[in-house]
């Protein structure tokens, strides 16, 4: 973008907060630079946000701003990783200074939160709001969780509860102004799960964050590991407020609902008792088991589900999207 008083003034004003120091140059040079800690990979990711696709238009900007970090920290905490920094890619279609504050301020308490720096980024101008940020971070050589680890008889394991963040989205679309809905904070604030991610470095087999639904993203890896799974629906965690749905919309939310943004793992039943004889940051739930037969078989009560439930059951987002 051509580079005009304005853009130098918001860069200053809103996106300065984390200066340099000795280790680490930020905001204000050509590229970030820092050190990696000795004996650690690197790990990057980015996404991107883009208005009334990833969030309703009618979101606060303060959520804004926390969940486009938010949802770079989960990738991090994915791979058993400590996030360090995030980049900031901002287009917007105008200079909206009350906006940019909130925007700012929430994408710095998200910061905050998880003791990470913004060290640079971009800003420029174009029709439609979107927010780019990449994240970087650190894992112990050789301890980074990759998706293709599962091995059969781990078991299967996820934090906090599933479905929220959907649910919160189906009840937005109906009545758009209720923004004080119990689970409205589930889909503007997700909670990285960044403690409990680098807990597993090492440990956990496999893991992926939940954010296209715990069908899908089991899934990936199945795919990826070269193995299947059996979950027991009853096992699912799921909110009080889910659990007084109907049976079929429930299994629905937990299972294809995205945005939750918890972490669902593999681990060998000796590391998982090692794991839970620790203090951990979040409630941690085993909803299955990684077996040799490819796919995904559904439980309820023990018994395997109809071919014509499951179905219903996993392909049910259409439903309440
Ligand atoms: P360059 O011309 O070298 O690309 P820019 O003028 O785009 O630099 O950016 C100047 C400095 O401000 C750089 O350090 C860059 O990383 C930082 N920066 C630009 N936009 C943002 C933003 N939205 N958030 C954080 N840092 C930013
Ligand atoms: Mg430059």
């Amino acid at each position: 973008m051509a580079k005009m008083m304005t853009e130098f003034s918001l860069i200053q004003r809103y996106f300065s907060r984390h200066s340099s120091t000795a280790e680490l140059l930020s905001v204000g040079d050509d590229a970030a630079m820092l050190t990696p800690p000795l004996g650690h990979q690197l790990l990057a990711c980015t996404d991107t946000l883009v208005a009334g696709r990833h969030f309703p238009l009618n979101t606060h900007p303060h959520a804004i701003g926390w969940k486009s970090v938010a949802v770079n920290l989960s990738d991090i905490a994915a791979m058993g990783g400590t996030a360090h920094s995030i980049l900031l890619a901002l287009s917007l279609p105008q200079i909206d200074e009350p906006w940019l504050q909130h925007f700012s301020d929430g994408l710095y308490a998200c910061c905050e939160q998880f003791g990470v720096k913004l060290i640079g980024g971009d800003t420029t101008q174009s029709p439609q709001l979107s927010i780019g940020i990449s994240a970087l971070g650190f894992v112990p050589q050789g301890q980074g969780i990759p998706r293709s680890g599962a091995q059969v008889g781990d078991l299967i394991v996820l934090s906090g509860t599933v479905g929220d963040a959907a649910y919160a989205l189906a009840q937005l679309k109906h009545q758009p102004d209720s923004a004080q809905q119990p689970l409205r904070h589930r889909l503007d604030y997700p909670t990285p799960r960044c403690t409990l991610g680098q807990q597993l470095a090492g440990i956990a087999s496999s893991m992926i964050d939940v954010s296209d639904g715990l069908a899908q993203d089991l899934n990936h890896i199945l795919t990826a590991s070269k193995v299947g799974a059996v979950i027991e629906l009853d096992h699912l965690p799921l909110s009080a407020t889910l659990q007084h749905l109907p049976e079929s919309e429930k299994w629905q939310y937990a299972l294809c609902g995205g945005d939750d943004y918890e972490l669902c793992f593999t681990i060998s039943p000796q590391h998982y008792y090692a794991l839970r004889a620790q203090p951990l940051p979040v409630n941690i739930q085993v909803i299955g088991q990684i077996q040799a037969q490819a796919g995904l078989q559904l439980l309820h009560a023990g018994s395997a589900l109809d071919t014509s439930v499951q179905n219903l059951y996993l392909n049910g987002y259409q439903h309440f999207a």
